[in-house]
């Protein structure tokens, strides 16, 4: 079943389970912002990988001919296994990158773009800026490369991570109990998004597993969510998606 079937899936079950269970005040399904939202999902999903896929085989091919790096580890081993590394080696390099994109001013114009949600629900996820991931991108290149893991064994990871991306982003009152210290929840990702009005910032960089922040001493887990979301300076900040990609480049 291709990507965009199961993210199709995937965002309706959430759009149903957080009219079922909503833990904050809920948006109509027709509200401000809702344009934005739509071209973030449909962009970042489905023609940013492409895009890179063909700009980064573009590259290798005009200044790299034979592939610097091509060990293939895992690729040989079985699913199982490969995604039971995987897992942590990703999600560990990932919320380190989280980490920097908040705390290197350059970076963080960028990340701004994921953190100017005000309402939150399970489409905030889709909102990010393309720039994000060609950092994220970088940092991945060399693990990737060497490790080589299955194409179905990154697929999977990929739907595990939408899956828990919109659960960690969800409107919704669902909890996990003690999986919490594995798993990212909206009750700990919501205290990521606080604007610093009303809370401590730079907490819960979790991306799909919680565990590093528990190791790490950034996960703060109030049992209320803030009062308000997004940062200094956000009501003067572009409501539009043009206005968000070319944000960071004016200043
Ligand atoms: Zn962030
Ligand atoms: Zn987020």
């Amino acid at each position: 079943m291709v990507y965009a079937v199961w993210l199709f899936g995937i965002s309706i079950a959430f759009v149903v389970a957080e009219r079922i269970w909503p833990w904050r005040r809920q948006q109509g399904l027709l509200r401000a912002g809702l344009l934005s939202d739509i071209l973030y999902i449909v962009f970042n999903s489905e023609y940013l990988g492409m895009i890179f896929a063909v700009v980064t085989a573009r590259l290798l091919v005009l200044y790299n001919p034979e592939p610097l790096i091509t060990l293939n580890l895992m690729s040989s081993k079985p699913y199982w296994l490969q995604f039971a590394i995987l897992l942590p080696a990703f999600d560990f390099a990932q919320w380190a990158v989280h980490n920097a994109l908040h705390r290197t001013p350059i970076l963080w114009r960028f990340h701004k773009v994921h953190h100017s949600v005000v309402d939150m629900d399970w489409i905030g996820n889709w909102r990010f800026h393309w720039g994000e991931i060609v950092v994220y991108r970088a940092a991945m290149y060399v693990p990737t490369a060497i490790l080589g893991f299955a194409p179905a064994v990154l697929f999977y990871y990929g739907i595990l991570n939408t899956i828990i991306g919109h659960y960690a982003h969800a409107n919704l009152r669902v909890s996990l109990g003690p999986l919490k210290y594995i798993l990212n929840t909206p009750q700990m990702h919501i205290w990521h998004h606080n604007h610093p009005d009303c809370g401590p910032i730079n907490k819960n960089f979790a991306i799909t597993l919680s565990i590093w922040d528990w190791i790490f001493g950034t996960a703060y887990m109030p049992a209320k969510p803030p009062e308000r979301l997004g940062f200094e300076g956000i009501e003067t900040y572009p409501k539009n998606i043009a206005g968000q990609w070319l944000q960071p480049f004016l200043k």
